[in-house]
């Protein structure tokens, strides 16, 4: 569902821009409001959430799914971790869809699917990776790397339950919005991939902002 944010710009607490290819690795607390913020459109921001005090509890996309009754995130949608507490919520979306099934790009999917000499190309996973290896002060290890949200990625369900990677729906300046329901590290890769059309063939960069 569209629906705009009334927080303003102005008054974020912190703005910072992942640069395509990057990571950002950081804690937003409860009651806190986070905005990713497409600024060329047509980007894919591959999102992991922890709990804060214990990283094993983490985002869980078949809780959010089972409950929700629906594949798609959009505005409404409650986060649940893996042991089905609310996490986040998303209050505001301009986007209208986010992919929770298509999962994230590695350097062995790259080669399954496009060609064997996609394999040295730089895929999300490896991002993951290095910001979990120079930030260990969060706890988090290569077994805790699970199911992710693909902000403003487009993947629609076939009527015969198919998934396939679509254009994005997204475009310059639309952003989606969540409230943390409790203290959250969000880890995210600003996906690199230049082999199919989930970030337009152009990896973007993309803005985070927080509000109190
Ligand atoms: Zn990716």
């Amino acid at each position: 569902m569209l629906t705009e944010s009334i927080l303003k710009a102005d008054g974020a607490i912190s703005r910072t821009l992942i640069d395509a290819g990057d990571y950002f690795i950081g804690v937003v607390k409860a009651g806190q409001t986070l905005r990713i913020l497409d600024l060329e459109g047509n980007q894919a921001a591959d999102t992991l959430f922890y709990s804060a005090t214990d990283p094993s509890e983490r985002y869980s996309a078949m809780d959010t799914i089972r409950e929700q009754g629906n594949v798609y995130l959009t505005t409404g949608s409650v986060l649940r971790s893996n042991e089905n507490t609310p996490m986040l919520e998303i209050v505001a979306d301009t986007c209208g869809r986010h992919d929770t099934l298509g999962g994230a790009c590695a350097t062995e999917s790259n080669t399954v699917r496009y060609d064997l000499e996609k394999r040295c190309m730089h895929a999300c996973r490896d991002s993951w990776m290095l910001a979990i290896a120079e930030n260990p002060e969060y706890g988090i290890s290569k077994r805790d790397i699970s199911h992710n949200i693909n902000f403003f990625m487009n993947v629609p369900v076939t009527e015969a339950g198919g998934l396939t990677f679509e254009d994005g729906i997204s475009a310059p300046g639309k952003y989606v919005e969540l409230k943390a329901l409790m203290d959250v590290v969000v880890l995210i890769s600003n996906c690199p991939q230049l082999n199919n059309p989930c970030n337009g063939y152009n990896p973007t960069p993309v803005e985070l902002l927080v509000w109190e």
